[in-house]
């Protein structure tokens, strides 16, 4: 534990160094004159270009129709309850037990199917991805991929995502692309932003229509896993998490109700996750 939180003070040093010397960009205030390192145009691009390569990465999409169609769904209800409508969204599922979910610069947001298999409600699938649309609308993704990763991995990879697909550039392209992909799979945000994230993304849950308990549960998700594949550092401090929220949730949004919807969840994904899932390669 201890290990974790220097881990923690250490990256924090670094990112904010890193930022100062760079030029990364806050983005967390409009009227400050330092601007953010990629328009959004520039995000969209390199979130789109990057995820071919992510989604390889992580087990390829699920063939769900009915699955992915529902996430959508649902993706886009939140989406309309966040501050940066503009952003062209998209909601996809990976196709791996893993317990994850990543957002990509541009409005994508990834989660895995071992997430969703974790999940109960659709309050919570609503939870989990408006914490990755809150770290989009307050641009934590590329501040934070460009304080751990380096402000030349992002720009490179506008570069990359102006190349044609085709002779030598294609081979350049690629390397870039697929070398953000990796940066974004083996990426965590520290536990502030983090903590950010999840108010933020409370915030959206409940003015979408949500229970805020969902948020709670969701939260609790990873610290009650079985999935061999979430690594301890994903699991840090992730009940304290919970308790946080819980307890903003009861002093904020007291006598909330909203919805809930076990038994839709239970038919539009568990009971679909149910049966074998074929990979998408
Ligand atoms: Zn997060």
């Amino acid at each position: 534990m201890r290990r974790v939180e220097t881990a923690h003070v250490a990256v924090a040093t670094v990112a904010a160094l890193v930022a100062l010397l760079a030029g990364c960009g806050d983005g967390r205030s409009a009227d400050r004159a330092e601007r953010p390192l990629l328009s959004v145009e520039q995000e969209i691009q390199i979130g789109r270009a990057a995820a071919p390569h992510l989604e390889r990465l992580a087990g390829g999409r699920i063939e769900n129709l009915a699955v992915e169609a529902y996430v959508r769904t649902i993706g886009e209800r939140v989406a309309r309850s966040t501050p940066r409508r503009e952003l062209p969204y998209r909601f996809e599922v990976l196709d791996t037990a893993d317990v994850r979910a990543f957002a990509l610069p541009g409005g994508l947001v990834y989660l895995t199917r071992g997430l969703l298999a974790s999940l109960k409600t659709e309050a919570q699938l609503a939870a989990a991805l408006a914490h990755q649309l809150a770290h989009i609308n307050a641009r934590q993704v590329v501040r934070s991929l460009c304080g751990k990763c380096g402000k030349a991995l992002l720009l490179d990879a506008v570069a990359a995502a102006q190349l044609t697909t085709a002779g030598r550039d294609a081979r350049q392209r690629t390397e870039t692309l697929a070398r953000l992909a990796e940066a974004i799979h083996e990426h965590e945000y520290d536990a502030d932003t983090e903590a950010a994230a999840d108010r933020l993304g409370l915030d959206y849950l409940v003015a979408a229509g949500y229970n805020p308990s969902g948020m709670v549960a969701f939260l609790e998700v990873p610290a009650r896993s079985a999935a061999p594949a979430v690594p301890a550092a994903r699991t840090t401090d992730s009940g304290s998490r919970a308790g946080r929220i819980r307890r903003i949730a009861e002093r904020k949004y007291r006598g909330c109700g909203g919805r809930v919807a076990d038994e839709e969840y239970r038919g539009e994904v568990l009971d679909r996750l149910g049966g074998p899932v074929v990979p998408a390669r």
